[in-house]
């Protein structure tokens, strides 16, 4: 783990300075980066991705906690120094480029990382990274749709990212990164974080937030990208009733013949607003318009 002191220094040697649009507030409370990782309980048994590697801080404590460690930045000046600093740990594979491939899709040398660490490491996969503002949900969507599926995650966040992770039905950050959490797993809000905890400092307030999968309850949904579509689907017009979104359906969706049928077998009223209704709710639509386009 670096200072504030040693990441100026390293920064000021490779002549680069923090770039805010691409998010780099780097942690330097080094107590809060442990908790952080202990958040996970993670072992050596598990691999841990880390999006955002900046200085290589936080990827040099899960290189001695994890069975390997897959870290990407898409920063080349910062994928350059990091790569020279975790050259001294065996178990870490540092890649340069973006994190995301596309909005619904991680970057496949990621994938392929990941798939190669889990076979020689039998544990769970990881998320564990103070996430970059601009790719943080989108990555960790994709960790819940799959193909590569995170069993937890640990991450700082910006406090608005927080709040739509665990967002309730009816409140005004609830959306589908809400649904998808709530439908496969359990979240919570482990701390809120000032500003002063990053240097340099961001604008608002940030937390962190640890999202643990249930297989049990991610089982209950019968296709993950039909889920994914019906939400999308629903909420992208959330204060509409829910009978006058679906002529917005798109994908598998526009083989729907009867959404009457499918709202009444979910017990759900149509006239209901997307932003009412629960995971469960979602999961029942889904799978009945699993069902029907199958
Ligand atoms: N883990 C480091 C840095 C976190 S800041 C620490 O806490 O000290 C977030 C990092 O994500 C920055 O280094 C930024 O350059 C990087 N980043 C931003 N967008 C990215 C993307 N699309 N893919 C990968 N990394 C990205």
């Amino acid at each position: 783990m670096q200072t504030k002191q040693d990441i100026q220094r390293l920064l000021a040697g490779a002549g680069l300075s923090p770039n805010r649009r691409l998010g780099q507030n780097f942690l330097i409370d080094l107590n809060l980066m442990k908790m952080l990782a202990d958040a996970t309980h993670l072992t050596d048994q598990d691999v841990a991705l880390e999006v955002g590697t900046g200085t290589g801080s936080f990827t040099e404590e899960l290189a001695l906690r994890a069975g390997h460690v897959v870290t990407i930045e898409y920063d080349t000046g910062l994928a350059r120094l990091a790569a020279a600093r975790l050259a001294a740990f065996e178990n870490v594979t540092a890649l340069q480029g973006d994190a995301l491939e596309s909005k619904n899709a991680l970057n496949a040398d990621v994938l392929t990382a990941i798939r190669t660490a889990r076979s020689q490491v039998a544990g769970r996969l990881l998320l564990t990274a103070n996430l970059p503002y601009s790719v943080g949900s989108a990555v960790m969507a994709n960790l819940i749709v799959g193909p590569v599926i995170a069993d937890a995650m640990a991450v700082t966040v910006q406090k608005e990212v927080a709040d739509r992770m665990v967002a309730m039905p009816g409140h005004d950050a609830y959306g589908t990164l809400s649904l998808l959490m709530a439908a496969t797993g359990q979240v919570h809000l482990l701390r809120k974080l000032p500003p002063s905890v990053f240097w340099p400092r961001p604008q608002v307030d940030s937390a962190m937030v640890v999202f643990e999968r249930d297989p049990k309850k991610a089982a209950q949904i019968h296709n993950m990208a039909t889920f994914r579509q019906v939400i999308t689907l629903f909420m992208g017009h959330r204060r509409k009733m829910l009978k006058a979104c679906v002529k917005f359906a798109e994908g598998t969706l526009v083989h729907i013949r009867h959404w009457p049928t499918i709202f009444e077998e979910a017990f759900v009223d149509p006239h209901h607003r997307p932003e009412e209704l629960t995971a469960a709710d979602y999961i029942n639509i889904a799978n009945l318009c699993y069902e029907q386009t199958r």
